[in-house]
């Protein structure tokens, strides 16, 4: 697989830039086709070795590299010779995806199921139950309690839902007519 081309791919770069923070970015956006020590890439990249060695154990931590070690006959020393494992990405990303969607369903199950209470000097959201609880007054500042909307916010989650769903191929949950 060209690495190259999977690069290219705002999703791909953002995916890499969230694993490794910008100090990491260079070394995951430049694999190199074979082999490579972490002296090397921080040498080519004018980075830190430490710096190198966080993404590259970032990486490793998530399949897209792996490291065989070797030693020098001559110093003793082991070395690390690393290789970049790019093809495991677009399975990561629909993991990542999936996860995304059972999050957000969670969200929206829950937005949905409850009725909420604003405190709106505090900006203190509270369950029905517990607005109820406080008579439905502000425990903080005394204020009355006022029904909060939040079919705006369940709306913006429904659409999200749909679209990741559409994205991962995934039947809708809709409820079928019963014949
Ligand atoms: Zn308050």
């Amino acid at each position: 697989m060209a690495f190259e081309e999977l690069l290219e791919d705002p999703v791909i770069q953002k995916y890499l830039h969230e694993l490794v923070g910008p100090t990491g970015m260079p070394v995951a956006a430049a694999p190199p086709d074979g082999e490579v020590t972490d002296e090397e890439l921080a040498e080519e990249l004018g980075l830190e070795l430490n710096d190198v060695r966080r993404a590259l154990f970032i990486l490793y931590e998530n399949d897209l590299a792996s490291y065989r070690r070797v030693r020098d006959e001559d110093s003793g020393w082991l070395t690390y010779l690393w290789t970049f494992q790019y093809d495991n990405i677009p399975e990561n990303l629909e993991e990542e995806m999936y996860r995304l969607l059972e999050g957000i369903e969670q969200r929206e199950e829950y937005e949905s199921d409850h009725q909420f209470y604003l405190c709106e000097v505090d900006s203190i959201r509270f369950e029905f139950e517990e607005a109820m609880e406080f008579g439905f007054e502000c425990p903080e500042c005394g204020s009355p309690l006022e029904s909060m909307e939040n079919s705006r916010l369940v709306e913006a989650m429904e659409w999200r839902i749909d679209q990741l769903r559409e994205e991962l191929n995934v039947d809708s949950e809709e409820p079928e007519a019963q014949a």
